[in-house]
């Protein structure tokens, strides 16, 4: 490179010795001069135009030149080279993702910031019917459900459902999975996956679960019914000796009556679309109950219960679930902490959310357990909980209900220390009061 530079500095040297020496013998040294830089310059201008028909034209040759000339086109030529290579990459990979994509059974529309369609895959024409000509056409003038109207215009980086299930606008015997994924600034990626055989087997086992449910409680009740009568006659010497086992059968009868009536609450609460969360619930005043039960529930075994509520502090939401949700855990408090152990049971508010906490001084749960206590009849120790009478389905309640109120469940637990169960919810959930 440097001898290039160098070679092209000396021709101009020579260029200027030439005028000099022949300005010498002949005279007009200036004139020599600027006879021989037009020449120069002539050379450089066509060379110029070379290298810009060449680029125009967009020739693969390289044209010939020598000296510093000769290395302008062949740098040039190498970057060009560079560039066509990377862009055959850069095609044959976006080819490539286009094709897994295209290949893929959900479907996938990319929209923009305005909602409208950029780009979908074959799946989309199966799944939601999209066809060429809707390119650029909003979505929503597509899929023109409310609800995933509803999903699409609220804010993607606060989406509180993940996904959201619609009919399929082609055939609504379908049901379909509806995923929006915001990417770059504005853009967003909309999943559509057909759901319709899941959501099927789900209501499977729902209907039979309620059904199954639903035919015990009869026979239960008359069962029952007669345990009652025959534990009320016992003074009858004939029937003294089954004082014990007709107490077993009630205590029994009575697990088995609690056990369907959760199983029933469970799937009412899985399978209708909470309606009445708009209801004003006087949280304190239903505290206030539970804690006379939990008082009850405890007996003898003088637990000492205390209690923090925010008397002004009522939420929106369904009373009935939020009993249910909140009496289960104090209960529990109640039923894994040893006689005596003190229960705290908190109701505040701060500026990010509103919290029911309750917190024991019980056995505690190991860390390994903690994931999976919503899970429905998962319990730590199985021989504990019949003990108590536990029916292994109060925390699946309790999840059940907090997620229709758009609220959380936080355990925290240490293993013979005691255990807090937190339930978070939005501030959007409070009714607004004037504090006394
Ligand atoms: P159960 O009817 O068995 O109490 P739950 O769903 O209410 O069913 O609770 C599931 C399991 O979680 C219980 O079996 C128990 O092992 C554990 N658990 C719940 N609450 C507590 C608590 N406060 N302290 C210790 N363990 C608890």
């Amino acid at each position: 490179m440097l001898n290039l530079w160098f070679f092209a500095l000396s021709r101009l040297f020579g260029i200027f010795a030439t005028a000099w020496v022949l300005g010498w013998i002949v005279g007009d040294t200036f004139e020599w001069a600027s006879f021989l830089l037009s020449a120069y310059l002539l050379i450089y201008l066509k060379n110029l135009y070379r290298l810009d028909r060449w680029l125009i034209t967009r020739k693969v040759d390289l044209p010939e030149a020598r000296g510093m000339w000769g290395n302008v086109f062949y740098q040039i030529y190498r970057l060009q080279r560079r560039n066509r290579k990377r862009k055959r990459k850069l095609t044959d990979m976006l080819r490539r993702f286009q094709n897994s994509t295209a290949a893929m059974p959900d479907a996938t529309v990319v929209l923009n910031a305005q909602h409208r369609i950029e780009w979908f895959n074959k799946a989309a024409v199966k799944l939601l019917g999209l066809q060429t000509q809707d390119i650029n056409i909003p979505i929503n003038n597509l899929l023109r459900h409310p609800h995933f109207t509803d999903y699409l215009y609220r804010n993607p980086h606060s989406i509180k459902e993940s996904s959201i299930k619609i009919p399929s606008p082609l055939h609504p015997e379908h049901i379909l999975r509806i995923h929006l994924v915001p990417y770059d600034t504005n853009m967003r990626l909309l999943i559509a996956r057909d759901v319709t055989e899941v959501q099927h087997l789900e209501q499977v086992r729902q209907d039979f679960v309620a059904n199954v449910s639903h035919e015990l409680r009869t026979p239960l009740t008359v069962i029952t019914g007669f345990i009652e009568t025959m534990q009320d006659s016992i003074d009858n010497q004939a029937l003294r000796e089954w004082e014990h086992p007709l107490n077993l059968m009630a205590q029994q009868a009575s697990r088995m009556q609690n056990i369907v009536n959760d199983l029933l609450l469970l799937s009412r609460l899985e399978s209708e679309v909470p309606q009445n969360l708009r209801k004003i619930v006087d949280i304190p005043r239903i505290l206030s109950n539970i804690e006379q039960d939990a008082l009850a529930l405890s007996g003898n075994q003088q637990h000492h219960i205390e209690s923090f509520i925010d008397q002004h502090l009522k939420i929106y939401g369904q009373p009935d679930e939020l009993t249910s949700a909140f009496s289960n855990i104090v209960f529990n408090a109640v039923r894994y902490t040893p006689a005596g152990g003190k229960i705290i049971i908190r109701w505040y508010r701060d500026d990010l959310a509103g919290y029911f906490s309750v917190e024991d001084t019980g056995e505690g749960i190991a860390e390994q357990h903690i994931p999976r206590l919503t899970e429905r009849f998962y319990r730590v120790d199985v021989g504990r909980s019949r003990n108590h009478g536990g029916t292994g389905l109060g925390l699946a309640i309790v999840k059940h209900v907090l997620q229709r109120h758009h609220a959380k469940l936080h355990i925290h637990s240490q293993l013979s220390k005691g255990s807090t169960f937190t339930c978070v919810f939005p501030l959007s959930a409070f009714v607004i009061t004037k504090k006394l």
